[in-house]
């Protein structure tokens, strides 16, 4: 079906250019249930035009049924200067929760392929090290590539740049971090990873944080320039008082707190049709009006959200019309907002 798809490709110029889509196809993924393509954005254009889409989307259906997910990214060209002390990344955000097992690691993988859809670079650094779940997650196990001088080149899947602890190490060894290790290998993660290895840069980088607020959050926290945090909770007390921690640890290092994202807000019995809200209602909603901070969104509980994450497909690209998808993209186009918002006044 790929090649299929790279034929039906060959002779198509995108619209009111001279450019053959082809040659700025970067990444295709095909599965059974839609095709995912994600084409570089040609030097000289901020954007995508509609109509190329359309046109790419045409070719593909001479040659496939199935749905087609179109992505472009903004190419080499544009060189920005980098406000996160990260070489080759503008943007990063944190991904935080206090407690462990609300659904962060879940949550980052999946903000930022919305974040992608809105047409932006972006990498995910799992910088979890004490529970790495990027590579059940995304399906990757390989131990990165290194340079000879040491330098990491992240992988690439689903048009993400993605590194993680968790590709290091073996599956199933136990790690015990301490302190001074822990420190080391979260500033290794930051600093040694060449995310524009391949000439494009990383409009974000969504880091994953360790739940909790020791060591490794404060390294990351100091060592790179965050654009912002993004906490994760459930709105159940016992997650929130963690995470009016982790707010707390935050706002001592001056890093701003873009919102909060409520996580298994509810569950929908799909067989009496009843919503349960097994974590209680309205704490994560109480909690960012106490803390004067916004209220992202609220991702019920879902099975297939569980299932894919473990079979390493995920959520938005297995399911992009699903109405937990459209919350994504609209907690992306938030940060999106936020974000540009700071870099004028920053
Ligand atoms: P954390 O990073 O906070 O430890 P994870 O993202 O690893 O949390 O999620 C913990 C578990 O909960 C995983 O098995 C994940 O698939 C599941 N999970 C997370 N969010 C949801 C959700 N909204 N619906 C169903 N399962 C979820």
């Amino acid at each position: 079906m790929e090649s299929a798809i790279r034929q039906s490709l060959h002779d198509l110029v995108l619209p009111g250019t001279t450019l053959l889509a082809l040659n700025l196809l970067e990444y295709i993924q095909v599965d059974d249930t839609k095709i995912f393509l994600v084409f570089k954005l040609p030097d000289d254009f901020a954007t995508a035009d509609k109509s190329w889409e359309k046109a790419i989307q045409n070719a593909c259906e001479q040659v496939c049924a199935l749905p087609i997910m179109i992505t472009f990214h903004r190419h080499k060209a544009e060189q920005k200067k980098s406000i996160s002390g990260i070489t080759g990344v503008h943007h990063v955000i944190a991904v935080a929760s206090g407690k462990g097992g609300v659904g962060k690691s879940s949550i980052c993988l999946n903000l930022a392929l919305a974040m992608q859809s809105l047409g932006l670079n972006v990498g995910v650094l799992d910088a979890d090290i004490y529970g790495p779940s990027l590579p059940t997650m995304t399906g990757v196990f390989e131990k990165p590539e290194a340079t000879p001088q040491k330098k990491l080149i992240p992988h690439h899947k689903f048009g993400l740049k993605l590194m993680s602890m968790g590709f290091m190490v073996p599956k199933d060894a136990a790690i015990i971090w301490r302190g001074l290790m822990v420190q080391s290998a979260v500033t290794q993660m930051l600093g040694d990873v060449l995310w524009d290895h391949d000439g494009t840069e990383l409009d974000i980088l969504f880091i994953d944080l360790p739940p909790g607020t020791g060591d490794a959050q404060l390294t990351i926290a100091q060592k790179s320039n965050l654009s912002g945090a993004v906490i994760t909770t459930t709105a159940q007390e016992l997650a929130l008082i963690d995470a009016r921690r982790a707010i707390k640890m935050f706002e001592k290092v001056n890093i701003p707190i873009l919102g909060i994202i409520e996580n298994m807000s509810h569950f929908h019995c799909p067989g009496c049709g009843l919503d349960s809200h097994i974590f209680t209602k309205d704490g994560a909603h109480d909690e960012s009006l106490r803390q004067k901070l916004p209220l992202l969104g609220e991702i019920p509980i879902d099975i297939a959200f569980r299932e894919s994450a473990d079979k390493g497909e995920p959520f938005f690209l297995k399911y992009p019309s699903h109405p937990i998808s459209d919350v994504f993209i609209n907690i992306a186009q938030q940060l999106q907002s936020k974000i540009s918002k700071e870099a004028m006044h920053g």
